[in-house]
């Protein structure tokens, strides 16, 4: 599961710091910075619409050794829309497999049948070739990526950070005592959220305009 830590980008004027030792093996030797970056997606414009993103560059600690393994599986995790699609097509291959194994499991199809035809047999070697190489790949980066960025809050000039350690969390917080307070990093209420009053402002004029179609 992991911790979930909040972290300010505005408002303290302080630089990111981080425990010194290395959040995969915990060495205290050979430490060096990778770049991640938070980033934060959204549809803008309504005559043209287009994706403005918006981001955040932060430097994260590792050793030398883990730098690579710890960056490339953060990249995997974060919640960009490259890498959820890429996690969905994933998941959704293996769902296909489930369903293809269901079908064999209950006598629908048969694993003969499917393999003697050639569209159904690409169909089911990519499908669960994807499904299983994907997976493998997100089950790697879950346990190679001790610290990354998800992304920026939707409405805050918040990063949100995910790390493996509670222990190092916490140390992390403390050493960031202000970008991660209360104060600066905490979670907006729902209907304070420029996106929630946006969302409710829209629903509203389509229930008017409904209203009046109606009578
Ligand atoms: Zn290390």
């Amino acid at each position: 599961m992991g911790e979930i830590v909040r972290y300010s980008i505005v408002g303290h004027g302080e630089p990111i710091k981080w425990p010194q030792r290395c959040p995969c093996c915990g060495g205290e030797q050979n430490l060096t910075y990778s770049q991640a970056r938070a980033a934060r997606e959204s549809i803008s414009g309504l005559s043209r619409i287009r994706l403005r993103t918006e981001w955040y560059d932060f430097s994260i600690l590792t050793c030398r050794d883990h730098a690579f393994s710890n960056w490339l599986g953060g990249k995997i995790l974060e919640k960009t829309t490259a890498a959820t699609v890429f996690r969905s097509t994933v998941y959704f291959c293996l769902f296909l497999v489930a369903v293809m194994a269901l079908q064999f499991a209950t006598g629908m199809r048969t694993w003969h049948e499917t393999m003697a035809e050639e569209r159904p047999r690409i169909f089911f070697l990519v499908v669960g070739t994807i499904g299983a190489l994907g997976l493998l790949l997100i089950l790697w980066a879950k346990s190679a990526a001790k610290v990354y960025v998800m992304k920026l809050d939707k409405d805050q000039n918040v990063a949100i950070l995910h790390f493996s350690s509670e222990k190092y969390a916490r140390e992390f917080k403390r050493v960031n005592m202000k970008a991660t307070s209360r104060r600066l990093a905490d979670s907006m209420p729902f209907f304070m959220r420029p996106s929630f009053i946006k969302f409710a402002l829209i629903a509203g004029v389509i229930l008017l305009v409904g209203a009046m179609v109606g009578r």
